[in-house]
């Protein structure tokens, strides 16, 4: 009888049944030195390594796209020029894929960004396909899977997901991998209770044990009482009956049971999430942050071209949906492969997102240019990041305008009537709202810089993760505020940042009059569920007390 209680949840859901206890054989790692005339036989058992895991991965990747950026990445020309020089300079096979590995798995890892520290978690992944590859070894650890369970494992990695039998998986608990992980996504996507980040829990469990999780609550129960398994059964049922209701009604119209009307949208960084998105409700692209489309480049920065073929087939996906593209918003915890960002003693404060992208004018119109072009397919909204100042809203429209007039020089087609909007992420962006109103076509609040710096609390410090909170009464003031000063002057008010997604939130949110609201796809089902089952009018009431309160604490009550 034991009762773990997690922090965050993966994927929502109940599951009760046997352990399932991932075991992995320990790979030895045969390190030596090699004389020259062995190179090339290293090397060719190197190239066979590669081809195993790629025809692995080929047999695989029919169940998911995640795979095909794996096939990519076995054969990246970085990862197989690193290896192949560490062989002529004198190492066996084994050593140089595990050092040239380890060197790219360390690189993205230092990112702060969790998706760059989730590819590195990809990498770790191909380093052990190519290791038992050069073994020998095809064993699959869930071979003896035969019962309904509850995986529970250090780590699941895609490769892992894919070799399973999902008919006979419950739920998972892994102690590594956070909700950006890919265990995370594919668990939400077939609806698979996971709780991520469950330190120890592998030493804790047996095989066959007797386990209950309720993902929702992030609590795990191992060898349950008969009371914890009551307790349990009637949540769950709760919870299934809710997820029906949820699934009828995510069907229906997005308005309030008094008629009003919001917009649920989708946030997505890449064509692969737009795919994902259009299988859920959503009604839009409210961000799509192209910083990704930069990020994916390991040379240089992406030409005009490469963008504009990328913002087509996004505009070409969501046809007459609003697809909003956020200029490049680099800088803080995002860095370029090819791109030496100057020493900063605070990035976040630093030359990021727009100041950078006025900085590189020639760089930005490269991505304006593509925007406009794409812009003819469809309704492409441009967003611009981290505004400070009127000023700078102007020097980005100005080059805006030096594209159009670029193309209509050379007869090139673009959207005159393209909208463009700002994010409000910094406090004075939020003081400056009403002036901005006038200026944009829209606005779209991003919780998530603005709750640190309005704050001033690191919004990625895990020792002051306590302080960061949205529902702090300055956030929701500035919330309020900013949305007042849209409606003022006849612009929308959307919200991209995470509180957008927050089911408690989104009720407040809607009664201070937000226009739209934009998610990763997953949660909008069950914000519309929420959403359609309120008036406006006790929206609004509900917003009024909040807005009085004076903590972050009493407004959780008060919800
Ligand atoms: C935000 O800051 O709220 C936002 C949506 O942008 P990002 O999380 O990409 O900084
Ligand atoms: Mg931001």
């Amino acid at each position: 009888m034991e009762r773990i209680k997690v922090l965050q949840t993966a994927s929502k859901g109940y599951a009760k049944g046997p352990v399932y206890l991932v075991k992995r054989r320990e790979l030895i790692i045969p390190r030596r030195t090699i004389a020259a005339e062995e190179a090339e036989e290293e090397i060719k058992r190197y190239k066979a390594s590669v081809n195993t895991a790629k025809e692995q991965l080929e047999k695989i990747s029919g169940d998911s796209e995640i795979f095909e950026a794996y096939i990519q990445l076995v054969q990246d020309e970085a990862l197989m020029a690193g290896v192949i020089s560490k062989i002529k300079g004198g190492n066996n096979a084994e050593a140089a894929v595990e050092d040239t590995a380890d060197e790219f798995i360390q690189m993205f890892d230092s990112m702060e960004d969790a998706y760059m520290k989730e590819r590195a978690a990809d990498l770790k992944d191909i380093k052990k396909r190519l290791l038992y590859a050069l073994a020998g070894i095809t064993e699959n650890p869930f071979q003896g899977l035969k019962v309904p369970s509850v995986i529970v494992a250090e780590e699941l990695t895609p490769s892992d997901t894919a070799d399973m039998d999902f008919e006979n998986v419950l739920g998972f608990l892994t102690e590594i991998g956070g909700v950006t992980s890919h265990v995370s996504i594919i668990a939400k996507g077939r609806g698979i209770p996971c709780l991520t980040g469950v330190k120890g829990i592998c030493g804790r469990v047996k095989d066959g044990m007797m386990a209950a999780m309720d993902a929702g609550e992030g609590e795990i129960f191992l060898e349950p009482t008969e009371a914890e398994l009551f307790e349990f059964a009637q949540k769950k049922c709760r919870f299934e009956e809710q997820e029906q209701m949820m699934e009828v009604e995510s069907k229906k119209p997005s308005e309030t049971k008094d008629g009003h009307k919001f917009m649920l949208c989708a946030n997505v960084g890449n064509i692969e999430d737009i795919k994902e998105a259009l299988k859920s409700q959503m009604e839009g692209i409210g961000l799509f942050r192209s910083e990704f489309v930069y990020m994916m480049k390991k040379d240089d920065f992406p030409t005009e071209e490469e963008q504009f073929q990328i913002y087509k087939e996004a505009v070409l996906l969501t046809k007459e949906r609003e697809l909003t593209i956020r200029t490049l918003d680099i800088g803080g915890d995002k860095g370029l492969d090819y791109y030496t960002f100057e020493k900063e003693e605070n990035p976040f404060l630093g030359c990021r997102a727009v100041r950078l992208c006025l900085k590189m004018p020639e760089m930005f119109k490269n991505q304006l240019r593509a925007l406009l072009r794409a812009s003819v397919y469809g309704n492409i909204r441009i967003m611009y990041p981290m505004l400070i100042s009127v000023e700078e809203l102007e020097r980005a429209n100005e080059l805006l305008l030096e594209c159009k007039r670029e193309l209509e020089e050379k007869k090139i087609p673009y959207r005159a009537d393209i909208e463009v909007g700002m994010m409000i992420e910094t406090p004075a962006s939020v003081l400056m709202a009403d002036e901005f109103a006038k200026r944009v076509d829209f606005f779209s609040i991003g919780t998530n810089d603005l709750t640190q710096y309005l704050l001033a609390v690191d919004r990625g410090n895990e020792a002051i993760a306590g302080a960061y909170d949205s529902f702090h009464p300055a956030v929701l003031r500035a919330v309020r505020h900013v949305i007042r000063c849209a409606h003022a002057h006849g612009i929308k008010a959307g919200m991209c940042g995470e509180f957008a997604s927050n089911e408690k939130a989104s009720a407040i949110l809607l009664g201070m009059g937000l226009d739209e609201f934009s998610m990763s796809a997953g949660s909008i089902k069950a914000v519309k569920y929420r959403l359609r089952n309120i008036s406006f009018k006790e929206a609004e009431e509900l917003a009024e007390k909040v807005l009085g309160a004076s903590s972050a604490k009493e407004v959780k009550e008060l919800i």
